[in-house]
């Protein structure tokens, strides 16, 4: 039943996995077409100047370098000029995008026809109001009758020239791509942040060191998911430029850190070979220790660092995926759960390093996929680790019902269906446990059928077997909360009876020797009358099972002295003092 439960649960947690895997498929195919847009890059169009010290606000360079890469401009400043090509479109109308990075102050200016210059800046902790959702700032040309001729952009303290990703656009269609975007971004943090929160719980009632890695690493992406697309900048919009790519730096390379210690900490170590195992930890500690220089460096050498950095991330994702593909030829479940998870986000992570993506996505770029691919191992790892668990419980729930009817037939007789001894043992115990500490009174009746050796031996044992059944079934109508049952073995039956007075156990005990006497087995035995004989004992609610038990046999030998087919009673002095007091014993 509760297996049944959680089956329907799962298949409808299936059903919304599938829905947003769709939606994330859909998404991505929207917007993977380029932006429509112009690149503008260092040397095509862009020309370039550089002081080597943060020059007075009013300086212009006298000459531009179209060709080669610009240098020292790391502590000084950086402009990048170009001239618009005049009749192909129409530069009446038109935004720059340009994607936030590592400077202190960028200031735009756009060159007119007929020799006005509108200028716009921004300064790392304050963008105003031009940041956008993405990752981006758009700095639009203001309209005049005349068009735009040329732009400047200045960048005071670039952390890398080579970071710079600018796009010229129509004002309409920056419209379309911020929107596009951002609702990109939207998505894709949503994603993120359901699979945070399911990790997170799972993390918490699962309690593997796996599931805690793997939370911390969706949290870690929502956060990061977070501050390159600037949607903190909502919250917080002193932290505006540099501080946030410093953060967005040390996040991702925790990021790869946190993913790979989830992957590799899930796969069983008999699956995986040490060595493999300690490069890829290696490696991504290597990834989180080289993170921390270049997410705190401002200058330096910020390029060689990011291409060391990209090559060690290369290399620890070719660790990981190792890893698992050792685990799964060896025959580990982890390892296929963890190869459809990590398959996209390693294909994506990779294929970011080799082709330049900065168009697509409505100028999101490679964040964007990494975003989605993450979406997307975050809710398949969710998927497949509650499938895991629900598998677990089902397990859990069957060996469990498993157990409880071994349980309950180890303490039952086969024969006639009642408790066994030990049944009885234990619901007696617990009985007596149940009852007040002073006052309360109980009674033990033991019944023996009489001369039932001659019974197997006239009518055979199976004749014995139907008897014996009959009786256990008229005994058994007598079980309830006070009254306790079984057959202790043989043809002896044991009853436990709480609650009541003494006399009135007497009448009982009276009462079923006769209605056992007249149990009628006419159809086994023809008209041999089998009869029983009952010991009786009682006494205060706090004797032990032993010595009731005891007191209770002798009585069932006095009554076979006695002539058989009687009850007999012998009372403790409790229970006999009891008695005088109660006229209705006779
Ligand atoms: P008494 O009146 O003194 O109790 O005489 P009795 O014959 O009932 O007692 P005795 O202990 O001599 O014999 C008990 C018999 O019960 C012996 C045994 O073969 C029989 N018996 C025990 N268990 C079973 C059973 O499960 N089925 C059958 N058919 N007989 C059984
Ligand atoms: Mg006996
Ligand atoms: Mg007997």
């Amino acid at each position: 039943m509760n297996a049944r439960i959680l089956t329907r649960g799962l298949s409808r947690h299936r059903l919304a996995i599938s829905c947003a895997m769709f939606s994330i498929a859909l998404l991505i195919l929207g917007g993977a077409q380029p932006a429509r847009a112009e690149l503008l890059r260092i040397g095509d169009p862009l020309c370039h100047a550089v002081s080597r010290s943060i020059a007075p606000d009013d300086t212009r360079p006298s000459h531009f370098v179209c060709n080669g890469d610009p240098d020292g401009y790391q502590k000084g400043t950086l402009w990048l000029h170009a001239a618009l090509p005049q009749g192909s479109r129409d530069h009446e109308d038109l935004s720059l995008i340009i994607h936030s990075s590592r400077f202190d102050r960028l200031v735009v200016r756009f060159i007119y026809r007929d020799g006005a210059v509108e200028q716009q800046h921004v300064r790392s902790g304050n963008f105003g109001t031009y940041w956008r959702a993405g990752g981006q700032l758009a700095f639009r040309a203001p309209y005049r009758d005349v068009p735009v001729v040329a732009f400047t952009l200045r960048f005071d303290r670039v952390a890398s020239a080579h970071l710079l990703r600018m796009r010229l656009v129509e004002r309409g269609e920056e419209a379309t791509q911020t929107t596009g975007l951002a609702t990109l971004t939207g998505a894709a943090l949503v994603l993120l942040i359901v699979g945070a929160i399911y990790n997170a719980s799972l993390a918490l009632a699962v309690r593997q060191q796996h599931a805690g890695w793997q939370a911390a690493w969706a949290c870690c992406m929502v956060i990061w998911g977070a501050c390159w697309s600037q949607l903190h900048l909502f919250f917080f919009p002193s932290m505006a430029g540099a501080v946030s790519a410093q953060i967005c730096t040390g996040l991702s390379c925790l990021a790869i850190t946190l993913a790979t210690l989830s992957a590799v900490t899930a796969l069983e170590k008999q699956h995986l070979d040490a060595g493999l195992r300690r490069t890829a930890l290696g490696l991504t500690a290597s990834v989180c220790a080289l993170g921390i220089p270049l997410s705190l460096m401002r200058s330096g050498p910020f390029d060689m660092l990011g291409n060391l950095l990209g090559l060690l991330v290369l290399a620890n994702l070719a660790a990981v995926a190792s890893c698992i593909g050792q685990a799964w030829r060896r025959g580990s479940s982890a390892a296929r759960r963890l190869g459809g998870a990590w398959a996209l986000p390693m294909i994506v992570l990779a294929s970011t390093s080799f082709f330049d993506a900065d168009a697509m996505f409505w100028g999101g770029g490679s964040q964007i996929l990494v975003l989605f691919a993450a979406a997307w191992q975050t809710l398949w790892l969710s998927a497949a680790a509650s499938r895991a668990h629900a598998r677990l419980r089902t397990e859990r729930d069957v060996a469990r019902l498993a157990e409880a009817k071994a349980h309950e037939l180890a303490r039952r007789d086969v024969l006639t269906g009642l408790p066994n001894r030990r049944g009885f043992m234990e619901r007696t115990c617990r009985m007596l446990e149940g009852l007040p500490v002073s006052g309360g009174l109980v009674a033990l009746l033991l019944i023996d059928v009489d001369w039932f050796k001659s019974i197997n031996d006239v009518y055979g044992h199976e004749a014995g077997d139907h008897v014996l059944a009959a009786i256990g079934r008229c005994i058994a109508q007598h079980e309830n909360s006070s009254c306790a049952v079984c057959r202790l073995g043989g043809e002896e039956f044991a009853m436990m009876v709480t609650g009541a007075e003494v006399g009135n156990i007497e009448q009982f005990a009276q009462t079923l020797r006769g209605t056992l006497a007249d149990l009628s087995h006419g159809d086994i035995i023809g008209n041999r009358m089998v009869t029983v004989s009952i010991g009786v004992t009682a006494s205060a609610s706090r004797v032990d099972f032993g010595t009731l038990y005891r007191l209770a046999d002798e009585a069932l030998y006095d009554a076979k002295r006695g002539g058989r087919d009687q009850i007999a009673i012998r009372l403790d002095e409790w229970a006999g003092a009891r008695r005088n007091d109660r006229p209705l014993f006779a």
